[in-house]
């Protein structure tokens, strides 16, 4: 069989090595679209794109589009099924955009943060940004990680033990009144914070039972491991397990045998405990 080339006309000519009839025209047109004057406007239109039109944060990272080319930002994204505009699919990346705005330098998204860095680089620096919002487990609202102490004693009335160390044991006793032992009742939460981990404890009375529930919030993406107790009169609970981000009940027992009587006539009292595990 004789290759492919061979069979075309003699005076034909390959798409490579044609002389392009646009390449002139296009030079031209380039240098007239973006002449001196143009381009200022160009990066400031450019600027405009780095705002995500749904929360109007920068664009940090990846960059997405529907088949109409609406653009919204990645953690927009994560949140839609579809463009919130259009209701198309979302799913295409805007490479070039992308690309484009990789040199522009940005600002970090995060109230009170004043870094700025390559657009590139901005989402490593958003993860481990100490102004990152933490959903607040009681009110659900997003408060800046500076505040988040302020707010859980502030708005949530929270106990803070701060600066706890790993494999040691910290202990509460919580009182409580004869008038509220007859009650359902929720005592303060306290609040263990570790380097890394703000941990949530509040211990509850429901129909004779106490129960201990725990939740934690951190920039960490780790499930970090932990112990609690609850201490009694002449009974004890213990469990150990890996913490997760939303409230779980990690204990329970009858407060009959819990509450703790003391000989001064003063309130019945209980003991928590509370350890992190490296
Ligand atoms: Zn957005
Ligand atoms: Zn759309
Ligand atoms: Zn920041
Ligand atoms: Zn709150």
């Amino acid at each position: 069989m004789q290759p492919y080339h061979k069979k075309l006309p003699p005076n034909a000519q390959c798409y490579h090595t044609r002389p392009n009839p646009f390449k002139k025209k296009t030079k031209k047109n380039m240098k007239k679209c973006i002449s001196k004057s143009n381009s200022i406007k160009v990066i400031r239109e450019l600027k405009q794109l780095l705002e995500c039109k749904i929360c109007y944060n920068t664009m940090t990272s990846q960059i997405f589009q529907c088949k109409t080319g609406h653009i919204i930002c990645e953690t927009c994204k994560e949140q839609c099924q579809s463009c919130p505009f259009c209701k198309q699919n979302i799913d295409t990346r805007s490479i070039l955009l992308e690309n484009i705005l990789g040199n522009f330098t940005v600002k970090c998204p995060h109230n009170n943060c004043n870094t700025k860095c390559k657009y590139g680089q901005m989402k490593q620096h958003t993860q481990i940004c100490k102004y990152k919002p933490l959903c607040c487990p009681f009110c659900n609202n997003k408060v800046s990680s500076d505040k988040i102490k302020e707010h859980l004693k502030d708005k949530h009335k929270a106990i803070i033990e701060e600066n706890i160390e790993e494999n040691k044991w910290y202990y509460k006793n919580l009182t409580c009144t004869l008038l509220q032992y007859d009650t359902d009742l929720t005592w303060r939460p306290h609040i263990f914070v570790s380097q890394y981990y703000y941990f949530i404890v509040q211990v509850h009375i429901t129909k004779n039972m106490l129960s201990m529930k725990i939740n934690y919030i951190s920039q960490e993406e780790n499930q970090p491991t932990c112990s609690v107790k609850m201490i009694g009169q002449s009974y004890a609970c213990h469990a150990s397990f890996k913490a997760r981000s939303t409230w779980d009940t990690c204990l329970t027992a009858s407060k009959n045998k819990l509450v703790k009587y003391r000989n001064d006539n003063k309130d019945p009292y209980f003991t928590i405990g509370f350890t992190l595990h490296t």
